[in-house]
């Protein structure tokens, strides 16, 4: 009996294919994981191979002290910031990780991405604030990042990518929707003008989604 059902391996396999659909991810770029509170551990994507040829099987199922439970590959380079995510937000059950390009855009300029749409601003509990770039492939990457993030469920990797969270994998994969929809209004906007931007704390929202 696997500590990840197939369900679950089988539902994180179809969202990693729907990134590459909505043009989050390219080639082997991004990770998915979610939390597996019953058994101290989370799954998540093997690193370096393609979404189109993974099957549930090659999942990992890592636990919060890196031990590898299951699993023939190698967990993804970036499974130290997931686990350090898991850590620091007890509301956070699944982590998305992709490399949008819009998103990136702002993160090649070190600039937020703004409240310009307002299913972004609910999702993420305000603008998406910038990691500067560092390494990823480490814990105190992930400990920065989470200072940068905050209560947010979205932050931008300078030079790199995006991260989401969310307290399940549709809500985590919402969000990086959201961010990136919103990166290419802000992106749009900007060329032809300033862009009126809402704020998630006057908005009125008690709940993220
Ligand atoms: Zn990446």
């Amino acid at each position: 009996m696997s500590l990840a059902s197939k369900d679950l391996r089988e539902e994180i396999i179809e969202y990693c294919l729907a990134s590459m659909r909505y043009g989050l991810n390219f080639n082997t770029q991004g990770n998915i994981s979610v939390r597996l509170p019953e058994h101290d551990a989370i799954v998540v994507t093997p690193t370096d191979l393609e979404y189109d040829k993974m099957t549930p099987d090659d999942l990992v199922v890592v636990g919060y002290d890196g031990t590898i439970l299951e699993g023939n590959r190698g967990p993804s380079s970036e499974v130290t910031v997931h686990q350090v995510v898991y850590q620091r937000r007890p509301d956070v059950n699944a982590v998305v990780h992709s490399e949008p390009v819009y998103s990136n855009v702002f993160g090649a300029l070190g600039r937020p991405i703004e409240g310009v749409l307002v299913n972004m601003v609910i999702y993420t509990r305000g603008a998406v604030p910038i990691m500067p770039f560092q390494q990823s492939n480490n814990s105190s990457f992930g400990e920065a990042m989470c200072d940068v993030m905050g209560e947010r469920n979205a932050v931008i990797w300078g030079n790199h990518g995006l991260l989401t969270v969310g307290p399940n994998l549709r809500d985590a994969f919402k969000t990086s929707i959201a961010v990136e929809s919103a990166a290419k209004v802000q992106h749009a906007a900007l060329s032809i003008g300033t862009p009126h931007v809402l704020e998630y704390d006057k908005l009125g929202f008690t709940s993220a989604l």
